[in-house]
């Protein structure tokens, strides 16, 4: 009886170890199974990516106005559903020169998915990207961060690239200044920032990207695009 209860004691031990690990490995920001993932790249440049995750909404045309303002390319994140309803505003961004990625077509966790469902929310809005006429390499990033093995195993079969992120002051913080601080605070070369500009109605999250632009490029900071950074690693 004892040993039958040691028995059960070291299983339990087990499957908790294992969940821990998938837990972890789910979340990873710089490590998963299959392919390339990037959550920044070392670099002494002092270079940085701004991206945008979710959308396009009607926000975008403030988004683009504040970027031009500041003469810098950012990395749109776009949802294939978003996109479909708002086509006009996706075309925007790619006329104005920035990047596009593909951040789904649901925004459902990419976890614990078919085969065939992560195709299908991966090609749909990469068809929907072509569709409003942007030609460059598509990189993708999952919604929430989150991905275990179908996600990773399909994008490194397509050679796909997984951008994640080193730098979110919207999970932390709520007001602007508090983001910039954590920014500053934590800014190196090579980073890539995640920003959610597109469904937020107060203004905040635009105050606090436009205090981010002035705040890095006072401190001599470039601002880049994935595809630009990818290049600086790949050097
Ligand atoms: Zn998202």
């Amino acid at each position: 009886m004892k040993r039958k209860l040691a028995y059960s004691g070291i299983v339990i031990v087990i499957i908790l170890a294992l969940a821990f690990s998938a837990y972890k490995l789910m979340n990873a920001r710089n490590y998963q199974l299959f392919g390339n993932i990037t959550s920044h790249v070392e670099t002494n440049d002092k270079v940085v990516a701004l991206t945008f995750d979710d959308g396009p909404t009607k926000n975008t045309d403030a988004i683009l106005s504040l970027l031009d303002d500041y003469q810098v390319k950012a990395t749109f994140f776009l949802i294939g559903k978003d996109l479909e309803g708002q086509p006009k505003e996706a075309r925007k961004i790619a006329e104005a020169g920035h990047q596009i990625g593909n951040h789904t077509y649901s925004h459902k966790r990419m976890v614990l998915k078919s085969p065939a469902f992560i195709k299908h929310e991966i090609e749909k809005t990469d068809d929907l990207i072509a569709d409003i006429g942007y030609t460059e390499s598509i990189v993708v990033r999952p919604p929430y961060g989150k991905k275990l093995i179908g996600f990773p195993y399909y994008l490194n079969k397509h050679k796909r690239e997984t951008i994640t992120w080193n730098l979110e002051p919207d999970t932390f913080f709520t007001q602007a200044d508090e983001k910039v601080r954590y920014v500053k605070e934590n800014i190196r070369p090579g980073s890539i920032i995640l920003m959610h500009p597109m469904y937020d109605s107060t203004g905040n999250e635009l105050m606090a990207i436009e205090e981010i632009l002035q705040t890095l490029m006072d401190e001599g900071y470039t601002f880049v695009t994935i595809n630009e950074l990818l290049t600086i690693k790949n050097d």
